[in-house]
């Protein structure tokens, strides 16, 4: 059972963060990331340009294979706001992974969903998730929260995503602080 301990990463910039910034840190510090982290993050470089392209969701999962090496499923198609992962019973797996297709003035798709979290915990994995705008998240068992890994194109962003200032995401969301946040969307920018 691979554990992360995304809470606990104690980089310079964490320690200078709560200096200035006293006990928010840990919503300011962008974790480091791991191996497993660096392989979704490539596993994402086809999904993302799959889902601008087709404008739906891909997702899998990561796992480790016969030979304990690291793997993941081929992203298979869902739809623009949902998408159910195939397991295809050959891994060990460790984490799901899902982009959130391509850029709607709709939808908050910068951040994993409520469901995102929830979905991962009840199976007892991480989950990982590439967004329009670029950004990629770790979703966590451990801590249950979910932590931005990357913001500044790291995985591929829509060449149609258009940020919204007034809906920045924070850099982690527990369930009920993502609930807050869906709560506080009234659909505008
Ligand atoms: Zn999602």
């Amino acid at each position: 059972m691979l554990t992360k301990k995304y809470l606990r990463v104690a980089s310079l910039a964490t320690v200078l963060t709560f200096v200035f910034f006293g006990a928010n840190a840990h919503n300011n510090a962008i974790p480091e990331m791991d191996e497993v982290d660096r392989f979704a993050q490539k596993v994402f470089q086809n999904a993302q340009l799959l889902s601008f392209r087709d404008k739906i969701e891909y997702c899998g999962f990561i796992g480790y294979d016969h030979q304990r090496s690291l793997v993941a499923t081929t992203p298979n198609a869902g739809d623009a706001d949902g998408c159910e992962p195939i397991d295809d019973g050959e891994l060990d797996v460790i984490a799901s992974y899902h982009t959130h297709g391509s850029y709607s003035a709709d939808a908050d798709t910068e951040t994993p969903s409520v469901d995102d979290l929830v979905a991962d915990f009840s199976e007892g994995i991480d989950g990982y998730v590439a967004t329009p705008g670029g950004r990629f998240w770790v979703i966590s068992l451990e801590d249950q929260a979910t932590f931005l890994l990357c913001e500044k194109g790291c995985v591929q962003k829509d060449p149609e995503f258009k940020p919204c200032p007034a809906f920045t995401p924070k850099h982690s969301y527990t369930v009920e602080e993502l609930k807050q946040r869906e709560a506080n969307d009234d659909g505008s920018c």
